[in-house]
């Protein structure tokens, strides 16, 4: 059998770009990192081969003596990185990413139209949260139940407890989402299940975005106040792409945690489990419960703190006036530009962050504000004094949009992307090339 170049040299010369393109920028997408080789050896492995419906030891095909080794394992592993009691809380390490561990979670406590309330998307929280639009219903979350979204208060740039718990207690939620994928400060976990008790609702944290920062106790412990965390494992936990949900083995609100989200989980939503994903992910959790994982992560939020200061330095607005945690939101409103014009220019000077909402914005194509994250260029070893370099990077790269919006004729966004792709426009003449 051939191997790769042989046999494709069409995808490996695509892989062979992407490889150079991820070691050559500077790789700022908050929700983003660089795996471990061993992770990625394991995800290329034969464990895509095999088929394991089911759970260890009930499964719904033979063969499966190695693989239930595996999964027992990456199982242990999830909790011992998490630092929980396994006679407490259980784990399922079969979910195929973030999107569908929620609506996994979903489907195992309520019913169809029952309600929940998750983070609005335009101020930091995710799409699988409940979103939808006055016109539409995008999310599956809110075609299947009925959404109400809690905000920022648009001052602090800090979630508006007091708003949501007056929001819960008129719209009477069966469950409370935390988490985010834009938001720069941690969560009132208490305060979130003082809320979620009032109603008699379940609280589940979405810790996707800040896994890692949880494992390496940098941040606030969800798990001692929720029902329910769901993860990815792919961004600060710097695992392969994947999913977990957590959930706490006595039953909440009558609810038996452990074969709800089981059984929604398979057969309810998924079929066979990736077990290549499984074995990258039990390879990370135990990287994860090493004393270097533990400095990457502080190293991580120093560095985070770092670039935010040196953005403030330089006049920015940062949403919430800094970040306690892997990620910044710039708000670039009161410098007449958006974040949709500076992640072009930035993206044709190799540094790649996304364009993103802020509080108050009216359009998701065209927001105010970019999002910069620590996590990935920490991994390839940046320090502080890099990441204020970082800062002073994207400082020209806003300078340059800023000029260019000027340059071009016409105010419509396809314009300036028009003129920054034409021959006229150029980085070669400008300080950032
Ligand atoms: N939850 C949060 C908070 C996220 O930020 C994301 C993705 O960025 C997800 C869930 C969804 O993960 P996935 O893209 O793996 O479905």
């Amino acid at each position: 059998d051939n191997g790769l170049s042989e046999a494709d040299p069409e995808v490996r010369a695509i892989i062979e770009m992407e490889k150079e393109r991820q070691f050559k920028s500077l790789e700022l997408i908050a929700s983003e990192n660089f795996t471990y080789r061993a992770v990625m050896e394991a995800v290329g492995s034969c464990l895509t081969n095999k088929y394991s419906e089911g759970l260890p030891g009930k499964r719904y095909y033979g063969g499966n003596e190695h693989i239930d080794e595996l999964e027992t394992l990456c199982q242990k592993r999830a909790l011992d990185a998490f630092h929980l009691d396994g006679k407490k809380w259980g784990v399922n390490v079969q979910p195929l990413s973030g999107s569908p561990a929620n609506f996994e979670v979903y489907t195992a406590v309520l019913k169809p139209h029952d309600r929940l309330m998750g983070l609005d998307l335009s101020h930091g929280g995710h799409l699988s949260h409940g979103f939808m639009t006055p016109k539409r219903r995008v999310s599956g979350t809110s075609i299947y139940f009925e959404s109400m979204s809690y905000r920022l208060n648009e001052s602090t740039g800090l979630v508006d407890y007091d708003k949501l718990e007056e929001m819960a207690d008129r719209f009477k939620p069966k469950l409370i989402i935390a988490g985010a994928s834009a938001y720069p400060r941690d969560f009132d976990y208490p305060r979130m299940r003082k809320i979620a008790d009032a109603v008699g609702a379940f609280l589940m944290m979405d810790m996707a975005h800040i896994s890692g920062l949880v494992a390496a106790s940098v941040l606030a412990n969800p798990f001692d106040y929720c029902d329910i965390v769901t993860t990815t494992t792919h961004k600060s936990l710097r695992g392969p792409r994947g999913g977990m949900i957590f959930f706490k083995k006595d039953p909440v609100l009558g609810v038996d945690l452990e074969s709800a989200i089981n059984n929604a989980v398979f057969p309810g939503l998924q079929g066979g489990p990736h077990n290549h994903t499984i074995g990258g992910l039990a390879v990370c959790l135990k990287y994860a419960q090493s004393p270097e994982f533990k400095a990457y992560q502080n190293k991580v939020v120093s560095n985070c703190r770092a670039l935010a200061s040196r953005l403030t330095e330089l006049g920015y607005k940062l949403v919430s006036g800094g970040s306690d945690n892997h990620l910044v939101l710039v708000d670039l409103r009161p410098l007449g530009i958006d974040g949709a014009r500076v992640e072009k220019i930035l993206d044709k000077a190799s540094i790649t962050l996304n364009k993103n909402s802020v509080p108050g914005d009216k359009s998701a194509v065209v927001p105010g504000g970019i999002r910069i994250g620590s996590p990935a260029m920490t991994t390839r070893g940046f320090t502080e004094k890099d990441f204020i370099a970082v800062a002073d990077y994207i400082h020209e790269g806003v300078q340059i949009a800023i000029d260019a919006k000027r340059a071009v004729s016409g105010s419509k966004l396809q314009d300036f992307m028009k003129f920054v792709a034409s021959p006229e426009f150029s980085l070669k003449d400008r300080v950032l090339d």
